[in-house]
């Protein structure tokens, strides 16, 4: 009786032992996954760092932003392939009106600290801003962000309609007539139609309500203008 408890015990022991080795190694695991997610999605933004930073010395030496950012040899030579390290997709670049953007394709499949999939909405290099990482439940930062991409697209098309016609458009309605483009003509959170000034040598196109997507400052400017460029200005 006595020895049927003792092995018992024993029993009971190895199996506790069993359990907390267990428990130890899936949180030693679960400790790697995440360290690992974690490290693949601050290798992304380190990519999208490097990216930008290599984009921004090519516009200092040249005087203009490249067309395309794979040719480019310094991207070549970097060190890991440039694409995203989770999903394996290559970066997107584009030129805007005064500069350009890389973006992961796809950053909302990042997985963070919890092993739980990223809630990023965007994760990009700005020329104007640098690496900006936006959550998909900061609606108020993805409209702050539409609205500079509508912005800069306008004024683009505005670019376009001048050199093809020698004139600036009478209004935006214009711009969707003559040439193609998929910007909205409305500030996504204030819903307000952006203001389109124009001279014969001059225009400038503007957000009319940017307080209404900056949360954290009183007065402030949002505007393409083509002799000042993008003016984003904050004032506390
Ligand atoms: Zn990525
Ligand atoms: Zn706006």
């Amino acid at each position: 009786m006595k020895k049927n408890k003792k092995k018992i015990i024993i029993i009971s022991a190895y199996i506790l032992g069993g359990i907390i080795i267990l428990g130890l190694a899936y949180s030693f695991i679960s400790f790697l996954i995440s360290w690992q997610k974690t490290a693949l999605e601050s290798n992304c933004e380190g990519n999208l760092k490097t990216m930008g930073i290599i984009v921004q010395e090519y516009h200092e030496k040249h005087g203009n932003y490249p067309n395309n950012l794979y040719n480019l040899p310094e991207i070549e030579a970097m060190k890991y392939q440039p694409t995203c390290p989770t999903t394996d997709e290559k970066y997107i670049y584009e030129k805007t009106i005064d500069g350009f953007i890389i973006y992961c394709p796809n950053p909302e499949k990042h997985k963070g600290y919890t092993g739980s999939y990223s809630k990023c909405k965007y994760l990009l290099y700005d020329s104007e801003e640098g690496v900006i990482p936006i959550d998909s439940t900061d609606t108020i930062a993805i409209n702050h962000f539409e609205c500079k991409m509508n912005i800069r697209k306008i004024a683009a098309g505005i670019v376009e309609f001048k050199s093809r016609y020698n004139r600036y458009p009478e209004s935006l309605e214009q711009l969707s007539k003559y040439i193609s483009i998929d910007a909205s003509l409305f500030c996504p959170e204030s819903k307000s139609k952006y203001i389109y000034q124009k001279s014969d040598n001059h225009f400038r196109i503007s957000c009319p309500d940017p307080q209404t997507h900056s949360r954290y400052f009183n007065v402030y400017k949002l505007y393409y203008d083509s002799e000042e460029g993008f003016i984003h200005e904050y004032q506390k």
